[in-house]
């Protein structure tokens, strides 16, 4: 009988358990090739996005080869594949998981023509989701564009479970066929700072799923909205990375009994699934507001607002605190990226797009779909967006999702001295306050860059001149 020989391509979906495409390449290969592909294009090392991709990666790596072998290929992705072509010339079928959306799927598309000239057959599976991008339709048969009726149907539709996937080292070719591109990863990952490795990987997925199952979980409904109490799951590292299968959460969720606690989580994991699909619909959306009517707003695009905004240098504490959060940790809280994406479009009239590439660059759980979902919904352009003249006032929500001013103060510690009656507003500190708490305006910590009651009537009419231009 003839030898089958496959290739299952990983990308992002670094797990050996519960693996889709995986679990079928196993099954049907005699000789296994797995494969992890860079392509410098797409993976710039110095953001901290992909040094924690490239971390994951890594343990990835180091679990397969415990007893098998992941071989690497470096650069351009076409130019890879002729390369194994040329060396292993039994080879016939390539396993993946595929990408509904972006870039992923732009790649996709474009190298199943070259497997197809190449007499390869392609076996892509869906995996990345509870439901893939094109599951749902409502009863026209389009997308949706409001969440509500889509999480109606989607709550109500059977759940796909975990895949069996007995992982066979024997079938896996284990010698190294390309040393050199090996050498190229681990000379582009050689300069990046340590991840805590703990927290990385398969195992610590499931770690960090089990922990909030059993210890967070149960408050989440009224503890999820306060970045200083940190009780949402952190699991978007994993699932963005594909350490986590989201199947698998959504297995040991339904062991835990029901409450309104466990709905809320569900409708979360629902949000990932239709932003996934608003991104398959409208492949524009990073570039493009998805509504017409605000596609002609006049940003102000201060180069100098935006980089007090980077830094976290406004004088709003909230703001600046998140800011800090994300440039030091990678990660921030929902609410307050809610906060910081409202701050950025409403209060300084800067472009969502700014937003939304700042926090590619920065986020360890940066997942397109989500971001621009997030963005353009802050931004009021997206669809089912926060009404445009709904504008968060940064102050109060730092009063009612921080009233302690507790998370301001573990990210700014020039404020950490300020009672509750100033830490949400240290521009109102007297000459006497200044002196009493050691800090001075303007040199220790900025005065508010924009008054937030002007800028709020900026935005409106700005908003409302894009309607009368569309
Ligand atoms: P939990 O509250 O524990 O939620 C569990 C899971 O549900 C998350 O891990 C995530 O997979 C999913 N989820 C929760 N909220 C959302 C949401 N609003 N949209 C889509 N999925 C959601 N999420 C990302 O994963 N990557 C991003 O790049 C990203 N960018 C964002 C940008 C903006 C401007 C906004 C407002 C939100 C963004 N989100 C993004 C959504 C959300 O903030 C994060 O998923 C969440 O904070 C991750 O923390 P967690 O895992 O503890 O969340």
């Amino acid at each position: 009988m003839k030898i089958v020989t496959s290739i299952m391509w990983f990308r992002r979906d670094l797990r050996l358990e519960d693996n889709t495409a995986l679990s079928h390449a196993l099954k049907d290969s005699e000789k296994l090739l797995l494969l992890f592909q860079v392509n410098p294009e797409q993976f710039l090392t110095e953001s901290l996005n992909q040094q924690a991709f490239f971390a994951s990666l890594t343990a990835f790596q180091q679990n397969v080869n415990r007893n098998a072998h992941l071989q690497i290929l470096y650069g351009n992705p076409q130019e890879s594949f002729q390369k194994i072509k040329d060396t292993l010339t039994d080879w016939d079928r390539v396993y993946f998981n595929q990408d509904e959306r972006g870039f992923g799927n732009t790649r996709d598309r474009e190298i199943e023509k070259f497997f197809k000239e190449q007499g390869i057959v392609v076996h892509s599976y869906m995996d990345h989701h509870l439901h893939g991008a094109k599951e749902i339709k409502n009863k026209q048969g389009s997308f949706y564009k409001v969440f509500t009726p889509y999480y109606q149907q989607w709550k109500e539709k059977i759940k796909p479970t975990p895949v069996e996937t007995p992982f066979n080292p024997k079938i896996v070719i284990k010698e190294t066929l390309f040393p050199k591109d090996e050498q190229q990863l681990e000379e582009l990952i050689a300069d990046l700072p340590d991840q805590n490795s703990d927290s990385i990987g398969e195992k610590a997925a499931i770690e960090q799923l089990n922990r909030f199952l059993t210890e967070d979980l149960s408050d989440y409904e009224t503890a999820r909205d306060y970045p200083n109490l940190d009780k949402t799951s952190r699991l978007s590292r994993h699932l963005r990375t594909g350490e986590l299968s989201i199947r698998t959460v959504w297995q040991e969720l339904q062991k835990q009994k029901n409450s309104i606690a466990k709905q809320t989580f569900e409708k979360e994991l629902c949000w990932r699934d239709f932003y996934n699909m608003i991104y398959a619909a409208n492949p524009e959306q990073k570039e493009q507001p998805i509504q017409e009517q605000f596609r002609f707003i006049r940003w102000q695009n201060d180069q100098d607002n935006f980089s007090a905004w980077k830094k976290g240098q406004t004088g709003f504490p909230i703001v600046d605190a998140a800011m800090r959060q994300l440039n030091q940790t990678g990660w921030m809280h929902n609410r307050l990226r809610m906060i910081v994406a409202s701050f950025l479009t409403k209060d300084l009239l800067i472009d969502w797009r700014w937003g939304e590439r700042y926090f590619q660059q920065m986020l360890i759980d940066y997942d397109p779909a989500s971001n621009i979902g997030g963005w353009q919904w802050a931004a009021s352009t997206g669809t089912d967006a926060v009404p445009y003249f709904r504008i968060f006032n940064p102050t109060t929500q730092a009063k009612k999702f921080d009233p302690s001013g507790a998370f301001i103060r573990s990210y700014l510690p020039e404020l950490r001295e300020l009672p509750e009656k100033l830490i949400h507003e240290p521009y109102k500190m007297s000459e006497e306050d200044q002196r009493n708490y050691g800090i001075q305006l303007g040199t220790d910590y900025p005065f508010q860059i924009v008054d937030h009651k002007e800028m709020r009537k900026k935005a409106i009419y700005a908003y409302e001149a894009s309607k009368e231009f569309a």
